[in-house]
């Protein structure tokens, strides 16, 4: 669906029943993501006999860490002590997390704010539960100047903290986030052109 780009592109599947993304994994797409705790237990229950990369990409309560930490490859969403205090307490093993920053200044919005980036990074040195392997970011709605300055950011983030992976761009600004070197699109809607 997306030719120019080699990373991994998980499909966001909020919008999909468990049937849709059955059609889906056996057309080729093995890496979904969702956003709701309750969602992804269901849907993990239901698909259970396929082999998915399960991710997590919204918002996490602390206290429904630990219904869901043990069954995904990749939590694309860790911006709180409280949430990592949690994966501590109750991951089997180390958990690959990508730490995700708030680069578009809107107040409202989930993630790490860049200038307390170092600090929370060095915090999180302490837990070895969790293992950080980069950086997850999301553009600004209807924005393109400003979300390809983000996109930028992250990319550079990654450089200086010497960090594999790059999780940003969805279905209206993944190209933005091929061209600054995206190793991750979360991509939602564009799937159902593939249903
Ligand atoms: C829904 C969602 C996406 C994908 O959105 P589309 O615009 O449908 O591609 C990506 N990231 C997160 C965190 C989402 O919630």
């Amino acid at each position: 669906m997306i030719d120019n780009f080699d990373g991994t592109v998980v499909c966001a599947s909020k919008y999909f029943t468990a049937d849709e993304i059955r059609v889906l994994y056996h057309k080729g797409i093995h890496d979904f993501g969702e956003n709701k705790v309750q969602d992804f237990l269901k849907k993990k229950e239901l698909l259970s006999d396929l082999n998915i990369h399960w991710h997590f990409i919204g918002h996490l309560q602390s206290n429904k860490v630990k219904d869901m930490i043990n069954h995904i490859s990749l939590l694309h969403t860790l911006d709180r002590i409280s949430v990592a205090n949690e994966i501590q307490k109750h991951a089997k093993d180390v958990i690959s997390c990508l730490v995700q920053v708030n680069l578009t200044e809107e107040d409202q919005k989930s993630g790490v704010n860049p200038e307390n980036l170092a600090e929370f990074l060095i915090e999180i040195k302490k837990y070895d539960k969790i293992n950080i392997v980069g950086f997850m970011t999301m553009g600004k709605l209807n924005d393109q100047k400003e979300t390809e300055i983000a996109f930028k950011k992250l990319d550079e983030l990654s450089k200086f903290y010497k960090l594999p992976y790059r999780s940003m761009g969805m279905s209206d600004d993944y190209e933005l986030a091929i061209k600054h070197h995206a190793t991750h699109l979360r991509i939602g809607r564009k799937f159902k052109e593939m249903l």
